[in-house]
This record gives C-alpha cells, structure tokens and sequence, in this order.
C-alpha cells in the first residue's frame, strides 16, 4: 500500500504554521482513546508513528505524515494528518477553545483537504459532537469514512449492527461510509486503505 510509505513531517501547534496546501490532505479525527492512532499505526504498517492520547507531548499538535511520490521522491503525494483527539480536554476550558479552534479551523478552511476518517471506538458508538464533526464536513462537502474502531471487541453479528445503526446515525449527513475496523485484527483494513488512497491519488 502506498500508505506504508508514509514519514513523519511536521508537527504544528497553530493553523498558519501548517505547510502550504499544496497536495491533498487527509485527516484523521475521534475522541482521545478511540483507536486513532492504532488505526494509523496499523494502516502505514507501522508501530510507532502516531502516538497515543494518553503519550504526553505531541498529542496536542497537528500531526503531517508525508506519502512520498513515488514517481519524484522530492515531492510529497500527499499527507495523512492525525489532529488532536477530543474528550480529554472538556475537563480544562482553556484547553477545549484551543482544541475547538484548531480542529474547527482546519476542517472548516483546509483547502487541501480530501476526506476525513471518523475514528469511533464501535462499543461506544456515535456521539454527539461525532455528528456535529461529521455535518461540518459534510457542509464543505468532503467525504467521510467512520472506522468503528476495536471492532474485534464484539462477536461479528453485533459488529454488524453496529455499522448499521452508526450508518442511520450519519445518515442525513453527506457522503458516508462506516466500516467495522480493528487495529490488532485487522478487520477493515484493506477497505480503508483503498478510501484513503483514492482520496489522496485519485
Ligand atoms: P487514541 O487515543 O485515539 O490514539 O487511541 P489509541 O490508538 O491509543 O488506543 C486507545 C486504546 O485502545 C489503547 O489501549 C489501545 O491498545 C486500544 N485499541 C486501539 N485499537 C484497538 C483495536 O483494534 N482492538 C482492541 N482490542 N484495542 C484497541
């Protein structure tokens, strides 16, 4: 996959220090501990490139994983960008504006933007600022694919139902799919893959 090719970049605390937007984007966002970053870890095939919610330090930043072009190895295809997780920062005010500022100000003005991955941990299922996020995209226009995540945590007919009633919870909102995915299983993967890539090498 042209995912495993991706490498760190860059990291940004604010919106004007990200990279000019010049190749296609796509982000990564979910509630902190909904599997975010075990679904990049797992979908770049490797083991450490994004850190978990519960790392202190670069977890607060804006995160750029450049996919090399494999045809000029000067020039970047496209990044996955891994965006603060949320939930964590509700307990701090200061904190929750920040988040709320850097996140909104990226999905509402990224114009390099492609599509959003919604990390949703699949025993939890969609919440209600998962909604919100997925309207605000879908408002732009952009396409999203839900990953309900840690899907190996329930047997496969509930998995199922899962995905379904996450579908009718989305459902008035823009082009979606939800998919039962899982980080140590494997479940979902190659499919999510294929979407991600589209978005960035159409
Ligand atoms: P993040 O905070 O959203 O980046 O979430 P992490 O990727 O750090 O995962 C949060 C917790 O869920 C960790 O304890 C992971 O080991 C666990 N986890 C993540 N993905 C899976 C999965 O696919 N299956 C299971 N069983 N646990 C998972």
């Amino acid at each position: 996959s042209l995912l495993h090719r991706a490498r760190f970049t860059v990291s940004a605390a604010r919106l004007d220090q990200l990279p000019a937007p010049t190749t296609a984007e796509v982000c990564f966002v979910g509630r902190s501990n909904s599997g975010k970053s075990s679904a990049i870890n797992v979908l770049t095939n490797q083991r450490r490139l994004a850190f978990s919610s519960k790392t202190p330090g670069r977890t607060r930043l804006i995160n750029l994983f450049g996919i090399p072009d494999p045809l000029d190895p000067d020039a970047w295809l496209g990044f996955l960008v891994d965006l603060p997780g949320y939930g964590y920062a509700a307990v701090d005010r200061a904190a929750r504006d920040e988040w709320a500022e850097v996140l909104g100000g990226y999905l509402h003005e990224r114009s390099s933007l492609a599509g959003v991955v919604l990390l949703i941990d699949i025993r939890r299922g969609v919440t209600d600022l998962d909604r919100r996020l997925a309207r605000w995209i879908a408002l732009r226009g952009l396409p999203t694919l839900a990953l309900l995540t840690k899907a190996d945590k329930l047997p496969y007919g509930q998995r199922i139902q899962a995905a379904a009633r996450a579908r009718k919870d989305l459902a008035d909102i823009g082009t979606l799919t939800a998919l039962p995915f899982s980080a140590t299983h494997r479940i979902g993967l190659d499919e999510a893959a294929a979407h991600i890539e589209n978005w960035i090498s159409p």
